[in-house]
């Protein structure tokens, strides 16, 4: 099967071929850290990992690399607000972000380089754009000359003229051109700065990604990504200033995903934005979720088209992966079989089938488990590929009933059916899904009812009738709460 994907730079699907065989190079801009993490910033490390996690299981070797822009007019802004230092605050919100991400599940990042660990590597970059006439100094600010890229708009498809909207930090008074912009910029006094050759200073936004992706991936490497509000102007002018510098190309493969939209009931659906207060932060988000039905919710929608983020779509998420957690039970129920441990998938067990009803269901399960791979061949479309998971899990669902296997002793039932099961989490762990039993989680309810339980628990001993205390205990342990009597009360927590 072949790797088809959407390359914004030639506006097409394209064959994926790998620039060295058997290896893939990624990389994907990561956050300005200067608020704590939302939905926003996990929606590109979840699907990029994702991505990552397929390409490996077609067998390449991949190294995926997220940048940390650790300095930064914003985080300065912030620094100065909170009365705190910028270095202060980057380290605290670049740890919230490692743990979200953790949490989550995207565990397949090889690299987090930050900006303020590569200011050498920078200022060389920098220098060897000087040299080659494609930058110039004024003063202490070094600015990239957009006419030093012949074919400056290739990725946006915007002219010059249009540039001009994009620029940030229209700062420098004395650049040649409007369009031209800022590669390393001098310190205000009190700014967080460092030696260069121009004066001290720190480096611009876009040059930062130039130099750490060429860095640790090579000047040419496969996949570039990141939202489809980066292509202009950060993109285009990553291309500009990295194929000026080197001379080759920059990045084959450019994978942009689609915006996260917030639905609200009043306002139908809006950019999410600080601005509009319409942001939980992820901490806030997974007291309510679990990592997986955020992660299943990102990756329930194909990565270029806009997420439309609500309560709503990831309650209905967690809801749709209880057929999941449900199913899983049932088979360890009928066919004494843990699906999450490792086991047989159908494919090797396909021989076993006896009757008709026997074969058409391996022959299901095994067409619904090839659609999953055409979803993600195609452009990695991750809905496709939760939608033929879907089938899988209602295929089994159905071949127990067929076979009556939780009262009738089928042993070829039970083998495929578990099998099926060990399809389907092998499966879905491609995704990142099921890679462990759900965790038990206490609602509210269950809350008040074990504090109901521990005082009559505490009545009961009270009144020395320590027969109805032992019941009790026994009745919280089955619902997994151990409890410790400790001078300060009875504490209680979930096994
Ligand atoms: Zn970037």
């Amino acid at each position: 099967m072949t790797l088809r994907v959407y390359n914004t730079l030639t506006r097409r699907k394209e064959l994926f071929e790998s620039l060295a065989p058997g290896k893939v190079g990624i990389y994907l801009c990561g956050p300005t850290v200067y608020k704590p993490s939302h939905i926003g910033h996990a929606v590109g490390p979840i699907i990029f990992d994702a991505i990552k996690r397929y390409l490996a299981y077609k067998d390449y070797k991949v190294c995926l690399v997220i940048n940390i822009t650790d300095v930064d007019d914003k985080i300065i802004a912030e620094a100065s607000e909170q009365g705190r230092s910028m270095a202060e605050i980057a380290a605290e919100v670049e740890a919230d972000y490692l743990k979200c991400l953790k949490t989550l599940g995207v565990t397949g990042v090889d690299a987090f380089p930050r900006a303020t660990e590569n200011i050498e590597k920078i200022i060389a970059l920098v220098q060897k754009l000087i040299d080659n006439g494609a930058a110039y100094a004024v003063g202490p600010d070094v600015y990239f000359d957009h006419t030093a890229a012949t074919d400056y708009g290739k990725l946006s498809g915007r002219r010059v003229e249009d540039a001009l909207h994009g620029t940030r930090n229209l700062t420098g008074e004395n650049k040649r051109h409007p369009a031209d912009f800022a590669v390393w910029k001098a310190a205000k006094e009190g700014e967080p700065a460092w030696d260069s050759p121009w004066g001290r200073g720190r480096p611009g936004w876009h040059i930062e990604c130039s130099a750490m992706s060429m860095d640790l991936l090579g000047e040419t490497f496969d996949i570039h990504g990141g939202g489809v509000d980066l292509i202009f102007p950060h993109h285009e002018n990553e291309i500009a200033q990295s194929e000026a510098a080197t001379g080759k190309t920059f990045a084959k493969y450019w994978l942009h995903n689609g915006l996260t939209r917030v639905k609200t009931k009043a306002a139908g659906s809006e950019k999410m934005s600080k601005s509009l207060g319409n942001i939980r932060t992820i901490t806030e988000l997974l007291e309510d979720f679990s990592p997986e039905t955020i992660r299943a919710f990102v990756l329930s929608t194909h990565y270029r088209r806009p997420l439309e983020f609500s309560d709503e779509q990831l309650a209905a998420t967690a809801k749709s992966l209880e057929t999941f957690y449900r199913l899983f039970d049932r088979i360890e129920r009928a066919t004494g079989a843990d699906v999450y441990a490792d086991g047989k998938p159908i494919r090797k067990l396909a021989g076993q089938a006896q009757t008709d009803a026997d074969t058409a269901f391996v022959n299901e399960a095994l067409a619904h488990r090839l659609k999953f791979h055409e979803a993600m061949d195609d452009d990695f479309n991750t809905a496709g590929a939760i939608a033929a998971l879907h089938a899988i899990a209602a295929a089994v669902n159905r071949y127990i009933e067929q076979t009556q296997l939780e009262t009738q002793d089928n042993e070829t039932a039970k083998t495929l059916a578990a099998a099926a099961g060990v399809t389907l989490v092998q499966t879905g762990r491609i995704l990142g899904l099921f890679e462990a039993k759900p965790q038990a989680k206490i609602t509210e309810t269950d809350e008040s009812q074990i504090e109901s339980l521990i005082e009559q628990r505490n009545a009961a001993r009270k009144s020395k009738d320590f027969a109805r205390a032992d019941e009790i205990r026994n009745q919280l342990s089955e619902m997994g709460i151990t409890i410790e009597d400790t001078p300060g009360g009875t504490i209680w927590r979930l096994a």
